[in-house]
């Protein structure tokens, strides 16, 4: 089928030439059509499909027929994630060259004044995260009865995050006539009961049967011992020896350990950026930008700050952990293997995850293959290397600070106690001898703060593992 068949606009199929697509993907030769003809859709498709363009391009065309109003958006596309609608927001400029349209992209992190302004000016298409939106709506900023076409993107994401009683609301605002447009890359009975009150006569589009990998994703389990220095080992040597590694997704599953393997990977000299969610916006572009840019070839980042990103060409998804839900297995995977290109998928093992890789291959009903993998010389270089240097002192350091984010600084003793630096921090999370009664309480309580303030704290992480690192060599 040829995009020219799908009833799209000559302006929009002009910009689709412009951009190089051959063919429609599957779920747009679906999904367009009915888009086009106004009819609700549930569209079941991961990232990597071409879903956003199965919205994008028919909303285009139905958008070239009438104008916007001030205050009152045509159109609203609810995105879990800043990145993911800051990423719709690029499509709708990309595939809508040839359209003057007025986009407005209302996502924490910004000024509420410069959306404003472009709330003031009349949007034709509104994308926004569901609390952003929300807190515009309260401030009297916009009225949404005039939307006359809603999407709701990464709806499984929008439940894990919490989002559905925001989205809900939000649905009360719009009015009863809109067109709805519904995609979830999983279809939990939850979302399925949430298509059910929001969708009307929806039809449902399917890229691929729910829940299952890209074929053309090699993946991979290796198994590693269970503490944060032996997994660290693993991901070195996997990445040193990893084939056609052009850039790499590396995931964890949380925040803290985000930090802590970014900082490790690049005192190892890897040239590594982070992504998480307590970044501020500005960095996180710009750290994306570089990874785009192919400036940075590692990127370690969490489920949440990756959702969705489309990042065109990843050859290698690195699991740092076993994601616990399943379904965050298949869009980790997702960011592999994206329109037909080859990808590998490797996923670092410990004893203690066995469960939830049972989950993963019943939910997509694939077995994986086991890869051994020899890391001891990575662990003997790290614990008995070049102690006295800076750079693998801090390397040490990390490895301590994951060691004490696991609950486990008295264990970690090879690395810690050889290194000074380390061995101070070590120590200084233990009772000193001697002290009296009072003192002791208040320099446990200091350590006891220090610590969470550190590492303990799901929330906080420390500055100095937040700083951006240059890609380093490893001297
Ligand atoms: P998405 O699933 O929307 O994140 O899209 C995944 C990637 O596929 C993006 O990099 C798109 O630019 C690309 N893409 C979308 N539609 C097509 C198409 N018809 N042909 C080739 N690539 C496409």
């Amino acid at each position: 089928m040829k995009f020219s068949e799908l009833g799209l606009s000559p302006k929009v199929l002009a910009s689709v030439e412009a951009v190089g697509y051959d063919t429609p993907t599957p779920i747009q030769e679906q999904a367009i059509p009915h888009v086009l003809a106004r009819r609700d859709v549930l569209g079941i498709a991961q990232t990597g499909t071409g879903k956003t363009a199965s919205f994008v391009l028919p909303m285009l065309t139905s958008l070239e027929r009438g104008r916007a109003r001030a205050r009152m958006p045509r159109t609203l596309i609810l995105e879990p994630t800043r990145e993911l609608a800051a990423q719709v927001e690029e499509n709708f400029k990309r595939y809508g060259a040839n359209h003057k349209l007025t986009v407005a992209l209302l996502i924490g992190g910004v000024s509420f004044d410069d959306q404003l302004r472009k709330l003031d000016r009349g949007a034709d298409v509104l994308i926004a995260t569901p609390g952003r939106l929300l807190d515009h709506f309260g401030r009297g900023n916009l009225l949404l009865n005039g939307v006359e076409i809603l999407v709701i993107d990464e709806a499984d994401r929008m439940l894990d995050m919490g989002f559905i009683p925001d989205i809900e609301r939000i649905c009360k605002l719009l009015p009863f006539t809109r067109q709805t447009l519904f995609f979830s890359a999983t279809m939990p009975p939850e979302i399925q009961r949430l298509a059910d009150t929001f969708l009307s006569n929806a039809v449902r589009v399917e890229a691929s049967a729910p829940a299952t990998t890209a074929t053309t994703v090699s993946q991979f389990l290796v198994p590693s011992g269970r503490d944060s220095v032996d997994k660290r080992a693993v991901l070195r040597k996997l990445i040193r020896e990893a084939e056609d590694l052009t850039n790499a997704i590396i995931f964890c599953n949380r925040k803290r350990d985000v930090a802590i393997v970014q900082r490790s990977l690049a005192r190892h000299g890897f040239s590594v950026g982070a992504l998480h969610g307590d970044m501020d916006q500005r960095s996180r572009m710009a750290t994306l930008a570089d990874f785009r840019a192919n400036n940075l070839t590692l990127l370690v980042a969490s489920d949440v700050a990756a959702r969705g990103l489309d990042i065109p060409a990843v050859s290698h998804i690195f699991n740092f952990d076993v994601p616990t839900h399943p379904e965050d297995y298949v869009h980790r995977i997702g960011r592999t293997g994206r329109a037909g290109r080859k990808g590998t998928a490797v996923t670092i093992v410990t004893p203690l995850d066995k469960k939830y890789v049972a989950a993963i291959t019943k939910l997509t009903g694939q077995p994986i293959d086991m890869m051994q993998v020899e890391a001891s010389d990575e662990l003997a270089n790290a614990r008995y290397g070049k102690r006295h240097h800076k750079h693998e002192a801090d390397a040490d350091r990390q490895d301590v600070v994951a060691a004490a984010a696991d609950g486990a600084a008295e264990g970690a003793s090879g690395e810690e106690a050889a290194n000074g630096d380390a061995t101070q921090r070590g120590r200084g999370e233990r009772k000193p001898k001697r002290e009296p009664r009072r003192g002791r309480e208040k320099h446990d309580s200091e350590a006891q703060r220090e610590k969470q303030n550190a590492f303990g704290s799901q929330e906080d992480i420390p500055q100095f593992l937040l700083r951006s690192v240059r890609p380093a060599s490893a001297s």
